[in-house]
């Protein structure tokens, strides 16, 4: 059987019915598809009998400020993926379909919304949420699975899902990069060549502090950041928005001689395009150095 295109409620409502016999995993994605996104669908199959994809570029998410309508929009080559990687059904809805007239009613992300991308994006991360509980509730997924590649996207979802009791499992799932490091993303496209050379400082910053978490957290921010400021001097430059090591829990900064998992994150532009990459880090703890 081929995969199953719903653009409507309606045909979605019909279709969500030919699976109610067994369990159903949501992999919500906003297109231009990538073997990152290839992975979680094939990691969603794991998980459930069968897997939905909605491919939907979320207006709410985006500032008036960012890319919203260069976005790339690839909904051919999208449905062939899905259908390569074993979707049984993709949603594609308009905005018209998912944001009727009249709405007033939205989630907040709270404190964690506020914090390293939503201090540098204000709004998004209740963007997002909004969406995803609206894609939850009209697909009524068993499990929904999103990258770790977004690692506070991640962790604001799970929060939404404990605290508003969503009947949801979250998956997380790993980060697939190119050879050379970077974090695939379906903002890679707009890098000319220079670009690429100068963004690949995001991955190899994250490997630098990597290699120097038994130091502690000073350690890792400082070797991070002495490869992000090699490469602010690069041509093109890097602009760094961020480089932070949080709390997986609460995206709060660390403390110093904390121990356990911590995730190094950041976020930084080359001309107008903007990247996020992430790593988790392992500290041993110890007396503050
Ligand atoms: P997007 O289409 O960028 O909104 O991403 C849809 C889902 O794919 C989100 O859960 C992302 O975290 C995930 N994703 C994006 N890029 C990657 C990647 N390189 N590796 C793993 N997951 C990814």
């Amino acid at each position: 059987m081929g995969v199953i295109v719903a653009d409507g409620r309606a045909e979605l409502a019909e279709a969500r019915a030919k699976f109610s016999g067994g369990t159903l995993a949501l992999v919500p994605t906003m297109g231009a598809l990538h073997e990152g996104h290839r992975s979680l669908i094939s990691l969603a199959r794991g998980h459930a009998d069968h897997v939905a994809v909605s491919i939907f570029v979320n207006p709410l998410q985006f500032s008036p400020n960012e890319d919203f309508s260069r976005y790339p929009r690839t909904l051919e080559r999208d449905l062939a993926v899905c259908e390569e990687a074993g979707a049984a059904l993709v949603f594609t809805p308009s905005a018209a379909e998912m944001y009727p007239e009249g709405r007033q009613v939205s989630v907040s992300s709270g404190t964690m919304g506020t914090l390293l991308e939503g201090a540098f994006r204000p709004g998004h991360f209740d963007g997002v949420l909004t969406v995803v509980l609206k894609l939850f509730n009209l697909v009524q997924p068993n499990v929904a699975v999103f990258g770790r590649k977004d690692a506070q996207q991640l962790a604001v979802i799970k929060r939404m899902v404990a605290d508003l009791d969503v009947p949801v499992t979250i998956v997380g799932a790993p980060t697939v990069r190119d050879p050379d490091g970077l974090a695939m993303s379906s903002r890679n496209r707009y890098l000319s060549a220079e670009d690429r050379v100068t963004a690949l400082a995001l991955s190899r910053a994250l490997t630098a502090g990597h290699g120097h978490a038994e130091l502690g957290p000073q350690a890792v921010l400082a070797q991070a950041g002495a490869v992000l400021d090699q490469a602010a001097k690069a041509e093109p430059p890097l602009e760094v928005d961020y480089l932070a090591l949080v709390d997986p829990a609460t995206f709060a900064p660390v403390p110093p001689g904390f121990a356990g998992e911590a995730i190094l994150a950041v976020a930084a532009r080359v001309g107008s395009t903007r990247l996020i990459d992430n790593s988790a880090v392992v500290l041993p703890g110890g007396p503050p150095a």
